[in-house]
């Protein structure tokens, strides 16, 4: 699969490439998914999740760079599964990309033909963000996995971790925030990874503070500093099935338990157990179905370990990588004894409009960001959470690529940042243009029943339109790159979701983009909820303005 080709990375600087500032920023943004610093496999394009890629192939990369340098401000050009396949003149203020990832007619939505059409160089994974090209690295999910752990130290352990053990697995592109997430709401945590280099990374990033092949020096680390009520993160090599149970045959008590191995896809992400990366690599290549019935079996056990948890106490969850239902389709029928993590935690901030808004400095510079995050200082100072997150991920996150932040934010107030930004940009107190987009797992823009639409309340989990009203809304609002993609996070069948991107260059185009976008794609998150019957979203809807037909009459 892979070829040998240099290291792909985004320009940084005022000096363009295309045409405009928004080609300018697809671009970047594009080769910032493959840059070394933040990709998982740039060689094979991919970026993250299993294999979550930004472009069908080096033929598609090189034939969308050139692309998008010959691009016009009223061009647009059409993306199918990482290939560019037509570019058409619309109007200056139309999307300039439109992608479409991974899409598959209902009946023909699984792994299998999926994975046929790939091999037949149909089609490629887009995940959520790697074939939106809007992935700026762990960060990206840092601060919704902190929100996920700070809520349950909320709901479980009077407001800290201080104290506890979690126990999880995968430290992969988006498993890799959990280490990080956990000591900062003061806890201690043991993360699994068969590959020992994706646990490397995470030290070299300073997401995890120590590692380990031995369980026993993992278990005894733990416990000391659960005693001393110090924060601390493990790294452990490890199989996770096998580490599950072997720490339940020890009687060790653990307080928290998941998992963010990539068990969306069985064949490529998720390794069986006793073998390693190696074996597994070539029982893949020799022997696809042996693989996938082993990788099966491995889920199946690893979820028993979880239920056993649960069983005996410890707060257990699913961390959105579908492991439940791959399980259950085992024949484990107690998998979702326990919950997904949106209905246990995250729902109510959907409720309002609010979800992952992220921003990237086009100019390379970190003071960029760094003014972006006083300026979040001066948008919102009563918001102390917020403020708190800010100087935490000053202090703690280290970019990769181009600088980026990341936080949540609701309606209303993601446009008042955005056009503060674009703003910043205007009066030349930003060195370069600023990208504005979010992951796909947000408040209106996803149909995924095991994830984020597990468990509404009028039982609509499978209901597909919201996620194609939000990516149809967002390109007639003007986003500057609008993207529709199917099977992220959980994999083929199970998920449908759109993406949004709007470039801040201080003009008064942009403006309006901003203006519109940033409150479309966060308003369709309020009325997918109140639509359900969710009443904080109803009164959300009524306080901000939010227009629901059907409560008018
Ligand atoms: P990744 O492919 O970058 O990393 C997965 C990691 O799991 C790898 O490091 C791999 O070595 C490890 N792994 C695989 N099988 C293992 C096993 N049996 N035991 C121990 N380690 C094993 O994926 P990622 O981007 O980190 O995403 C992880 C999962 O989380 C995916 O299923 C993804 O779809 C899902 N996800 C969750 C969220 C969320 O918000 N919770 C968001 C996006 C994606």
């Amino acid at each position: 699969m892979s070829s040998k080709r240099p290291m792909v990375k985004a320009r940084t600087g005022l000096e363009k490439e295309c045409k405009g500032w928004e080609q300018e920023a697809v671009l970047r943004m594009l080769r910032n998914n493959l840059d070394p610093a933040v990709a998982e496999k740039p060689e094979d394009l991919i970026v993250y999740g299993g294999k979550g890629k930004a472009a069908r192939n080096w033929a598609s990369y090189d034939a969308i760079v050139c692309s998008l340098k010959e691009l016009e401000a009223d061009e647009t050009l059409l993306i199918q599964s990482g290939k560019p396949v037509g570019k058409f003149r619309t109007h200056d203020q139309a999307p300039r990309v439109l992608l479409s990832n991974s899409v598959l007619v209902p009946k023909w939505a699984n792994w299998e033909h999926f994975n046929q059409l790939e091999k037949e160089g149909l089609m490629m994974y887009g995940q959520m963000t790697a074939g939106s090209w809007i992935y700026i690295g762990t960060q990206g999910i840092l601060q919704g996995t902190y929100e996920t752990f700070a809520e349950i130290a909320r709901q479980h352990f009077g407001g800290s971790l201080k104290g506890t053990i979690t126990l999880t697995a995968g430290l992969g592109g988006m498993g890799g925030a959990q280490p990080l997430a956990v000591t900062m709401n003061d806890g201690v945590v043991i993360a699994v990874d068969v590959d020992e280099k994706r646990i490397l990374k995470r030290l070299e990033t300073k997401y995890c503070d120590k590692s380990t092949q031995s369980i026993e020096e993992a278990i005894r680390w733990a416990i000391e500093a659960k005693k001393a009520g110090k924060p601390l993160s493990i790294g452990l090599v490890g199989h996770a099935s096998s580490t599950l149970h072997e720490v339940l045959a020890k009687g060790i008590k653990i307080d928290i338990v998941t998992d963010q191995t990539s068990a969306h896809d069985p064949l490529v992400g998720y390794i069986p157990e006793g073998h390693s990366l190696e074996e597994a690599n070539r029982l893949r290549q020799h022997d696809p179905q042996e693989y996938l019935a082993l990788a099966k079996s491995s889920m199946k056990k690893h979820v028993e370990a979880m239920v056993q948890f649960q069983k005996q106490g410890s707060v257990v969850f699913d961390y959105g990588n579908n492991i439940r239902q791959v399980a259950k389709d085992e024949g484990l029928k107690e998998a979702f004894n326990f919950p997904g993590f949106v209905p246990a935690y995250i729902r109510p901030q959907f409720c309002e409009g609010k979800g992952p808004f992220r921003w990237v400095a086009l100019s390379g510079d970190p003071e960029d960001i760094y003014r972006t995050d006083r300026l979040i200082k001066e948008l919102f100072p009563e918001n102390k959470a917020l403020c708190r997150w800010i100087d935490m991920a000053q202090e703690k996150v280290s970019f990769q690529g181009l600088p980026a932040r990341i936080c949540w934010l609701g309606y209303g107030d993601r446009q008042k940042m955005g056009l503060a930004i674009n703003e910043l940009v205007r009066k030349g107190e930003l060195k370069a243009p600023i990208v504005i987009g979010r992951d796909h797992l947000d408040c209106g823009s996803v149909a995924s029943p095991n994830r984020e639409t597990e468990a509404m309340l009028d039982g609509s989990d499978a209901v597909g339109d919201w996620a194609v009203l939000n990516a149809l809304i967002n390109t007639a609002a003007g986003a500057s790159w609008v993207s529709f993609h199917h099977g992220g996070g959980v994999g083929m069948g199970y998920s449908l979701h759109g993406g949004m991107v709007v470039v801040a260059d201080g003009t008064e185009l942009a403006h309006q983009r901003l203006e519109r976008v940033l409150t479309t794609d966060p308003g369709m998150g309020i009325i997918r909820h109140a639509d359900a019957g969710y009443d904080k979203a109803r009164e959300v809807a009524k306080e901000k303005n939010v227009i629901i037909p059907m409560d008018i009459i």
